[in-house]
């Protein structure tokens, strides 16, 4: 039996009670059905096969998983810092005991292939970890000092918060949000993507037997227009961590205006990777390739637009597209699969079509280019390549999210700073040289939240993540989660009987 029909074995396992039990929303500790008994189908991209029917949570289920949100907030917010942190490892420890079945579940639901995905629980639970171990000093601050008075700064957390993610890569999406809002002691009320719900019902079904008790972590699934509606514009819910396209960023930003909600905000991207002459090219060829095929181009920080300096450019994109042409594309249970099928029909029109919208603006396919014949007829497209491309192309200024490539070649550092600045994006950019003066220099006026000299993306989770422009408003990572989950309080202590101005005699 070849290894992936042993996979494709296990995954079936897995399946088996989602195809049985279909996904139910959590609420208070209880798995229940919608409200109204609706539900909708999730599909595989792999066959586009039904995978489970999953509860359409509306305004009345996020109004219950609300009031469970915030009945359980004043226990989980009073509860010591020291067993937050023990807690949240142990749902650590959970999610590793349960990672080829996250794995797989996350690879039949999104298409992503085993090769990433092998590592999404891992990622998961490093993120738990790593919010654990800083959930005793999330209230620390500062003690600041004038003349007749102490000001002490502490931080307190905000309140029942409204997580929606996306369907790209949901496990490790989902606990980057999640696991911060908890350590900092805000209760939950997650709204994942339609598209791929499942992995989100493992998550909480993970967190409430390793003790989380019930009704901190609420899920309901639904749709972006009712339940993501709702769950933004309920008055318990005091902020919402949004991931997601810069357009639905604006229209929760829109829907929370009346509660005055806080937001932060993870959007779009359409990043550039910068090559001079002086890089060494074969390393920036391979991170360029990763950064734009890995994940099958779902992914917010890929390298979409690859700007290479001129002298350099055909000797460099014949090296990516070489490399492109090599990127097995497959099965995403099959281990030596790189690109599986893209998340759903839909998605893989949009792919497609920005390809023939590239073709017809007079761009030329150097690598890829269509869709492929893949096992179970699923969504999937070849890793694509595209030369001879102008930054003003609508493929080298929208988020395509798919394994798409636009190279564009450029004369000098000032014409590189121009193009990689001229989109409506900002979230990561990608600089390669060896001139460290330049790269000081173009990194400081790049304008992007999060940069990366001679690497593709490498996460140390301490640093922040976020983007500027259309890609986002706000910061995660390190302490800048807490900031988000907490508000900031000033007392001041008089330490003298100062003079207080008298009034009225
Ligand atoms: P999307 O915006 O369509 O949906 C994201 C989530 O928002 C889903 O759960 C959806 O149901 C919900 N939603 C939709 N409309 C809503 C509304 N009116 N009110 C409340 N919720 C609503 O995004 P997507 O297609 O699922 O994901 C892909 C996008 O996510 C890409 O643009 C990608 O760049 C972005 N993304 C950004 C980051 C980042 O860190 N910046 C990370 C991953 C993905």
């Amino acid at each position: 039996m070849s290894t992936l029909e042993q996979n494709l074995g296990k995954a079936e396992q897995y399946l088996a009670r989602f195809r049985e039990l279909g996904v139910l929303n959590q609420i208070a500790g209880e798995a229940v059905p919608a409200l109204d008994g609706a539900t909708f189908e999730s599909i595989s991209p792999v066959d586009l096969k039904p995978l489970a029917k999953v509860a359409h949570g509306k305004a009345g289920d996020i109004d219950r998983a609300a009031q469970a949100a915030k009945s359980t907030f004043p226990a989980w917010a009073a509860l010591p810092g020291e067993k937050r942190k023990a807690l949240l490892h142990a749902i650590a420890d959970a999610i590793e005991a349960r990672a080829e079945e996250i794995a797989f579940v996350e690879c039949m639901d999104t298409g992503q292939s085993l090769r990433f995905m092998a590592k999404a629980a891992l990622r998961g639970a490093e993120n738990f970890r790593f919010f654990a171990d800083r959930a005793p000093q999330a209230r620390d601050g500062l003690a600041l000092r004038t003349e007749g008075q102490v000001n002490l700064t502490t931080r307190v957390p905000i309140g029942p918060v409204g997580i929606i993610t996306p369907w790209n890569t949901p496990f490790m999406l989902s606990t980057w949000k999640i696991a911060p809002a908890l350590a900092a002691g805000c209760t939950i009320v997650h709204k994942p993507a339609e598209l791929s719900p499942l992995s989100a019902r493992l998550l909480v079904e993970i967190a409430e037997e390793a003790g989380l008790p019930k009704g901190v972590w609420n899920l309901v699934n639904g749709f972006g227009e009712d339940a993501g509606k709702a769950l933004t514009e309920h008055p318990a819910i005091k902020a919402i961590g949004f991931v997601g396209e810069s357009r639905t960023g604006s229209l929760i930003m829109k829907q929370g205006a009346e509660t005055l909600k806080r937001v932060h905000f993870e959007l779009g991207g359409k990043n550039p990777v910068i090559v001079f002459a002086d890089a060494d090219l074969e390393r920036a060829a391979d991170a360029a390739v990763f950064m734009i095929y890995s994940l099958n181009g779902e992914r917010c920080t890929s390298s979409s637009r690859l700007l290479v300096e001129e002298s350099v450019h055909d000797r460099f994109t014949a090296l990516v597209a070489e490399k492109a042409k090599r990127i097995r594309v497959g099965h995403p249970l099959d281990p030596e699969t790189v690109i599986g099928p893209l998340i759903h029909p839909v998605h893989e029109e949009k792919v497609l079509e920005y390809i023939a919208i590239g073709r017809s603006e007079g761009a030329s396919v150097v690598a890829g280019g269509g869709k492929v014949t893949g096992p179970g007829g699923g969504c999937y497209v070849a890793p694509t390549l595209f030369t001879g491309a102008a930054n003003s192309m609508r493929i080298a200024q929208e988020e395509i999210f798919g394994p798409v490539l636009t190279a564009i070649p450029f004369k000098d550092e000032t014409e590189a700073l121009t193009l990689a600045n001229d989109v409506q994006y900002g979230l990561a950019g990608y600089l390669w040289t060896a001139d460290v003066t330049r790269a000081f220099r173009f990194s400081d006026r790049l304008e992007a939240g999060m940069i990366w000299v001679n690497s593709e993306n490498v996460r140390h989770l301490p640093t922040p993540f976020g983007g500027v422009k259309s890609s986002g408003i706000g910061r995660d990572g390190g302490d800048w989660s807490f900031d988000f989950y907490m508000e900031t309080k000033n007392v001041a202590f008089a330490t003298a009987a100062h003079a207080i101005p008298k009034l009225g005699g």
